[in-house]
């Protein structure tokens, strides 16, 4: 495995004082492969208004010869208040997943297709939000540079808004699932699940069957 990645940067409120919530200047992502450099310009990102109600950007993390890159959608809260990504409830279950496909975590990069977290509030809970379109555009800049610097030999998009980040296209997750699509980078992408399904999968009794599944497409990642 080659050199580590800084794993995150320490999670801090960003200021909201330099907020100019109706001007978004473009993504500050510097002309660099430097992957340590484009993560600290991430963590000063004001590019859309998300930035303003989470508490720190989480960038992706992971080895940078990665042959494997996980996108998923955006960090949840606990991955919000880390400032890791995927460290909650699906994070575990993703663990889970990759160990039965023989996946090695520690060898592989993961990061999503959004870099704050989009909630809405809900008593004391701070409820998952789905980032729309002009959120998605304005944070693509940062997923482009870490394909760049990290140069997958496939990336596995968790979830229909990684796969529209991704391809750049909608995808119906139903039909595209277990198969790959072209990407602007010349890197397949493989559409599968997000393990947040899982979890709601739960509820109706039939995790096993979906995790099953869910472990049948990681591994067609390897192959
Ligand atoms: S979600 Fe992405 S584009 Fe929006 S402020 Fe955060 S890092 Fe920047």
């Amino acid at each position: 495995m080659g050199d580590q990645l800084a794993q995150g940067l320490v999670c801090r409120p960003m200021s909201r004082s330099a907020a100019t919530p109706e001007k978004f200047a473009p993504a500050p992502v510097p002309a660099t492969r430097d992957l340590n450099r484009v993560r600290k310009a991430a963590a000063e990102c004001r590019a859309c208004p998300l930035w303003a109600n989470a508490t720190c950007t989480v960038f992706g993390e992971g080895p940078r010869d990665a042959r494997l890159m996980l996108v998923g959608e955006q960090p949840g809260d606990q991955e919000d208040k880390l400032g890791k990504p995927f460290v909650g409830p699906a994070g575990k279950l993703l663990e889970r997943a990759l160990q039965e496909a023989g996946i090695v975590r520690d060898e592989i990069y993961v990061t999503n297709a959004v870099k704050h977290f989009k909630w809405t509030p809900q008593g004391k809970r701070r409820l998952h939000a789905k980032p729309n379109a002009r959120e998605m555009a304005a944070c693509r800049p940062w997923l482009n540079a870490e394909v760049i610097a990290i140069r997958p030999k496939m990336l596995v998009c968790l979830g229909a808004t990684a796969a529209q980040q991704v391809t750049g296209a909608p995808v119906k997750v139903t039909q595209a699932r277990g198969g790959t699509l072209d990407t602007e980078w010349g890197v397949p992408a493989l559409i599968t699940v997000h393990p947040s399904s899982l979890l709601r999968s739960r509820a109706f009794g039939n995790i096993e069957e979906e995790l099953a599944k869910f472990v049948a497409d990681l591994k067609k990642a390897t192959q």
